[in-house]
């Protein structure tokens, strides 16, 4: 597959300096902080097997970013930017839309597979324990924590089933849950297992993918729980950077990397045949990006992982990238770098912050 470098470089740039949209201006939180608005955009390119997840772009005022958006054509300094692949604007539920707390989304929605990937999201409080400083849920920590939105997995598969149709789980490719963290292992493991039968009770087949990203199973005895509940035997760890882990992450999930490599060994032992490490790429120097997966890679530690870009939501946010990783080339280099090391890149289709999928596809061992 041809890889056009200069389709890539504006995509992860567009990632990278958000776009202009007429009508999607800022607004502010409880104190007072600029929050920007969500744009979604859907990339089909002809030579891909599946359209990927629409990218999630911070919708920025006037000035700060050079890519704009009117009339469904993208520009770029003000000028009609031809990529030669198609662009299209995915549809958002209004901001207040019980949609945003329904605890589920097919993000492939819009494209030509939109049941590939099911998430299940059944805790919105508002109140997670991972405090991220770069969380952008509007129902986050940071945004609003004053609702709160729980489901059991039997309400969800309920809501889902009246809302998509009784057979929809015959059409879904997979199931992740991808929720708040829970702050506890023996909660999260509970709603794996109960998803897991409701799952089975309504048809879901036992060859189709289903997991989890997994932060809050850490103990041994958790890790061998929960690699007989998902399939294929997959841990899923969101790693999110090397640096400064403390600082921008609440204490729960802001452990530093010698706990980290504990846990992991754990989940190795435990079994499991791919540890999956999420990953948010323009934090770290790149230096410390190349350290970090060398160590994982030579402690056997790490077989893939789930690559997103780091994108700002807020003014506050938008400071906290390295300086070095508003390049696009940061990206590239890192991705050739994870290639080399024969580190795969998980579902490079999925990930609606990640790079673009063609330098994904072309970079990684799928
Ligand atoms: S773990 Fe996820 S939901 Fe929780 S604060 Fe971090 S980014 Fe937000």
């Amino acid at each position: 597959m041809g890889i056009d470098f200069d389709q890539i470089s504006h995509i992860q740039n567009l990632q990278l300096q958000g776009i202009i949209v007429p009508g999607l201006d800022p607004f502010y939180d409880a104190k007072g902080r600029t929050l920007f608005r969500l744009f979604r955009l859907i990339i089909s390119t002809p030579d891909t097997p599946f359209d990927p997840v629409p990218i999630k772009l911070p919708a920025v005022p006037a000035g700060m970013s050079p890519y704009s958006f009117i009339s469904d054509e993208l520009f770029y300094n003000g000028e009609k930017l031809d990529l030669g692949i198609q662009l299209r604007r995915a549809p958002i539920p209004p901001e207040e839309s019980k949609l945003h707390y329904r605890g589920y989304t097919f993000p492939f929605g819009g494209t030509n597979n939109p049941y590939r990937e099911l998430r299940l999201n059944p805790r919105i409080t508002g109140c997670c324990p991972g405090r991220c400083f770069f969380c952008h849920r509007v129902h986050s920590h940071r945004v609003k924590p004053e609702e709160k939105y729980l489901f059991t997995p039997a309400e969800l598969i309920n809501h889902i089933q009246s809302d998509e149709g009784r057979d929809i789980f015959e059409d879904v490719q997979r199931v992740l849950i991808i929720t708040e963290l829970f702050g506890r292992e023996d909660y999260f493991l509970d709603t794996i297992c109960e998803t897991s039968q409701e799952l089975a009770q309504v048809g879901y087949p036992e060859e189709k993918e289903f997991g989890c990203i997994a932060q809050d199973v850490r103990s041994n005895q958790g890790h061998r729980i929960l690699n007989n509940l998902v399939r294929p035997s997959r841990y899923s760890f969101s790693l999110e950077f090397f640096e400064n882990r403390n600082k921008l992450m609440g204490p729960y999930k802001g452990i530093l990397m010698d706990e980290v490599l504990t846990i992991l060994e754990s989940a190795r032992q435990a079994g499991f045949e791919e540890i999956q490490l999420n990953y948010l790429a323009g934090i770290d120097s790149l230096e410390a990006s190349f350290q970090g997966f060398n160590r994982l890679v030579d402690l056997n530690l790490v077989d893939s992982v789930g690559f997103s870009t780091y994108t700002f939501f807020s003014e506050e946010q938008r400071s906290y990238r390295h300086e070095t990783a508003w390049d696009p080339k940061y990206y590239l280099e890192l991705v050739t770098f994870l290639s080399d090391l024969g580190v795969r890149v998980y579902h490079p289709e999925a990930f609606d912050m990640g790079s673009p999928y063609t330098i994904l596809m072309e970079k990684t061992l799928l």
